[in-house]
C-alpha cells in the first residue's frame, strides 16, 4: 500500500465515522429534545413564572438551532424558581395542616401585631416568596412558641426535654429563618406527644399500683370471711364432738354395772373432749396467726399507699403552682391573678377594707426589643418583675398579665397609699443600671390604679386601672396615675 493510498483510506474511514458521529448525534438531539419537551409539559402548573419559562424551553426546541447564550440564562431562572419552589413547597403543606388547627384565628395579639412589621421586613428581602405567606407562617411559628410556653408551664418533662423545649421555644419566638421554624414545628409536635404519652403513662402506672392495693383489700377481706366460716365449722364440730363424747358417756353410764369399766370408759370419752378441745384450740390459734399476718401485711400495704398518695398530692400540687406561674419572670401568671382578684374581692365584699388594684406597663419596651434584641428584652423583663416582687409587702400581690404588663393588688391600702408605693418603685426600676451593647439604658413604666368602689367587679375595677394606665402615657410615660385623674 502506498502512502497515498494509505492516506486516502484514512480519510475514508474518518469520513464515514464522522458521519455516523453525526447521524448518532443527531438520533441523541432527538431524543433529548423529546425528553425535554416530556419533561417541560410535565413539570408544568407549579408555579406560573416556572410554567412561562418552561414554555420558551418548548419553543426554543422547535427552532433549528439553539442559541447558547440566551439558554444559559434561561437555565439560570428556572434554577432561581425551583430552589424558590423547593423553598416553598413543604413549608406550604405543613402551613396548611397548622392553620387548620388554628382556626378560626386566635384573638388579635399585641405581640403578633407588632412582629408583623418586623416580620414583614425579613420576607421582603426574599424577592419572589409570597409576603402573606411567609409572615402568615411566621406569625404561626410565634403562636406555636406561645402555646409552647403554656404547654411547659403545665405539663412536667424530663428535665432534658425540658431544656429541649425551652430552647426550642425561644427559637420559635425569635428565629426568622422558616428553615429552622419548620424544623421547630416538627419538634413541638414530638414533644406534645412525648409529654402527653409521659402524663399517661404516669397515670396509667398510678392506676395500676391502685388497682394492686384494691386487690388486696379484697383479698384479705376474702380471707377473713373464709377464715370466719372456719371457725364456724370448727366450733360446730367441736360442739357436735363434746355432744357426742357426753351422749356416748351418758349412754355407757346407763348400760354398764361394773364401776371400773364405767370409769375407764368415762374416762376415755373425757379424754376425746379433751382432745377435741385442744385441737380446737391450736387450729384457732393458727387462725389467729393467720390473720395477724395478714393484717399486719395490710397496715404496711396501707402505709406504702398512703406515702404514694402524698406524693402523688405533692406532684399535684407542683404541677398546680406551676401551671400558676409564668415561665419566664416566675411571676405569678394570669390564672393565679384571676383567682387572687376573686378571692381578694370576695373578701372586699364581706369586710368593705380598701382594695386598690394596679396596672403597670413598661414604657417603650419595643424599643429595647428593636435595638438590642428579644433575649435582652426578655432580661428587662426578668430583672424588672425580680425587682418589683422583692419591693412589695408580702400582703400585696403581683403577677405578669402579659407582654410587658403587671397588674398588682393591694389590700388594705387606699389608692394614695398605693400610689405612694408604685412611686418609689418606678424611682427604683428607673435608677437600675441596665446596659445593652455597651450601652446604658434606662427602663421606666407608667401605671394605672383604681380602688373597688359600692358596685364594682373585679373587671370594672382592672377596667378603671387600665384606663388611668393609658392616661400616664398620655400624660408622657414613666408615672402613675389614679383612676379619673390627670398627671400625678
Ligand atoms: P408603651 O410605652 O406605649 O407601652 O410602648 P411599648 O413599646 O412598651 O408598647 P407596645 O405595646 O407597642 O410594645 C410592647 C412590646 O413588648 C412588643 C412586644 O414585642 C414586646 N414583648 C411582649 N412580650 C414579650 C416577651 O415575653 N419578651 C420580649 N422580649 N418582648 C416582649
Ligand atoms: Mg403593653
Ligand atoms: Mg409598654
Amino acid at each position: 500500500m502506498t502512502s497515498d493510498q494509505s492516506w486516502k483510506e484514512k480519510y475514508l474511514q474518518e469520513l464515514e465515522s464522522a458521519d455516523q458521529r453525526e447521524e448518532q448525534w443527531k438520533a441523541e438531539r432527538n431524543t433529548l429534545e423529546r425528553m425535554l419537551v416530556r419533561t417541560c409539559l410535565a413539570s408544568e402548573g407549579q408555579a406560573p413564572e416556572l410554567d412561562k419559562l418552561l414554555a420558551r424551553v418548548r419553543k426554543d426546541l422547535r427552532k433549528k438551532k439553539v442559541d447558547v447564550e440566551a439558554w444559559r440564562e434561561l437555565q439560570e431562572q428556572i434554577d432561581r424558581q425551583v430552589t424558590l419552589l423547593d423553598d416553598q413547597q413543604p413549608a406550604r403543606k405543613s402551613l396548611f395542616s397548622w392553620k387548620k388547627k388554628s382556626e378560626p384565628d386566635p384573638e388579635p395579639d399585641p405581640v403578633m401585631a407588632d412582629n408583623q412589621a418586623e416580620l414583614s421586613g425579613v420576607v421582603s428581602r426574599g424577592d419572589s416568596i409570597d409576603l402573606a405567606d411567609n409572615v402568615q407562617r411566621l406569625r404561626i411559628a410565634r403562636r406555636v412558641g406561645q402555646l409552647l410556653g403554656q404547654l411547659l408551664s403545665q405539663v412536667s418533662l424530663e428535665s432534658g426535654a425540658e431544656a429541649q423545649a425551652r430552647t426550642l421555644q425561644q427559637s420559635l419566638l425569635s428565629s426568622n429563618n422558616w428553615d429552622d421554624l419548620r424544623e421547630g414545628l416538627n419538634q413541638v409536635a414530638d414533644l406534645v406527644i412525648s409529654a402527653i404519652t409521659r402524663s399517661q403513662r404516669e397515670f396509667e402506672a398510678f392506676l395500676q399500683r391502685l388497682d394492686e392495693r384494691l386487690q388486696a383489700f379484697q383479698e384479705h377481706f376474702a380471707s377473713q370471711s373464709f377464715a370466719q366460716e372456719a371457725r364456724v365449722r370448727a366450733t360446730e364440730l367441736l360442739d357436735q364432738q363434746i355432744r357426742h363424747g357426753i351422749e356416748r358417756a351418758g349412754e355407757d353410764v346407763r348400760a354398764s354395772n361394773d364401776l371400773g369399766e364405767l370409769k375407764t370408759s368415762v374416762s376415755a370419752h373425757l379424754e376425746s373432749i379433751g382432745v377435741a378441745l385442744d385441737q380446737f384450740r391450736a387450729q384457732e390459734t393458727e387462725r389467729e396467726r393467720e390473720l395477724a399476718d395478714q393484717l399486719s401485711a395490710m397496715q404496711e400495704k396501707m402505709a406504702a399507699m398512703e406515702a404514694h398518695s402524698e406524693q402523688m398530692q405533692d406532684q399535684i400540687r407542683r404541677e398546680r403552682q406551676k401551671a400558676m406561674t409564668d415561665l419566664l419572670t416566675q411571676l405569678p401568671n394570669r390564672e393565679a391573678w384571676q383567682e387572687r382578684l376573686s378571692f381578694e374581692y370576695n373578701r372586699w365584699q364581706r369586710y368593705q377594707h380598701p382594695l386598690t388594684v394596679g396596672v403597670l406597663d413598661i414604657d417603650l419596651f419595643k424599643r429595647v426589643n428593636d435595638s438590642y434584641g428579644h433575649k435582652a428584652g426578655d432580661r428587662v423583663l426578668q430583672l424588672v418583675a425580680r425587682e418589683l416582687k422583692e419591693r412589695l409587702r408580702n400582703t400585696d400581690f403581683i403577677a405578669r398579665y402579659g407582654g410587658e404588663e403587671f397588674v398588682l393588688l393591694f389590700p388594705e391600702t387606699s389608692p394614695e397609699d398605693a400610689r405612694a408605693v408604685l412611686d418609689q418603685l418606678r424611682s427604683h426600676v428607673g435608677k437600675l443600671p441596665f446596659h445593652f451593647s455597651g450601652e446604658p439604658v434606662t427602663i421606666t413604666f407608667s401605671a394605672g390604679l383604681a380602688s373597688f368602689a359600692k358596685g364594682d367587679s373585679g373587671e370594672s375595677v382592672f377596667d378603671r386601672a387600665d384606663r388611668a394606665l393609658y392616661q400616664a402615657k398620655d400624660a408622657g410615660r414613666n408615672c402613675v396615675c389614679l383612676e379619673s385623674e390627670s398627671r400625678v
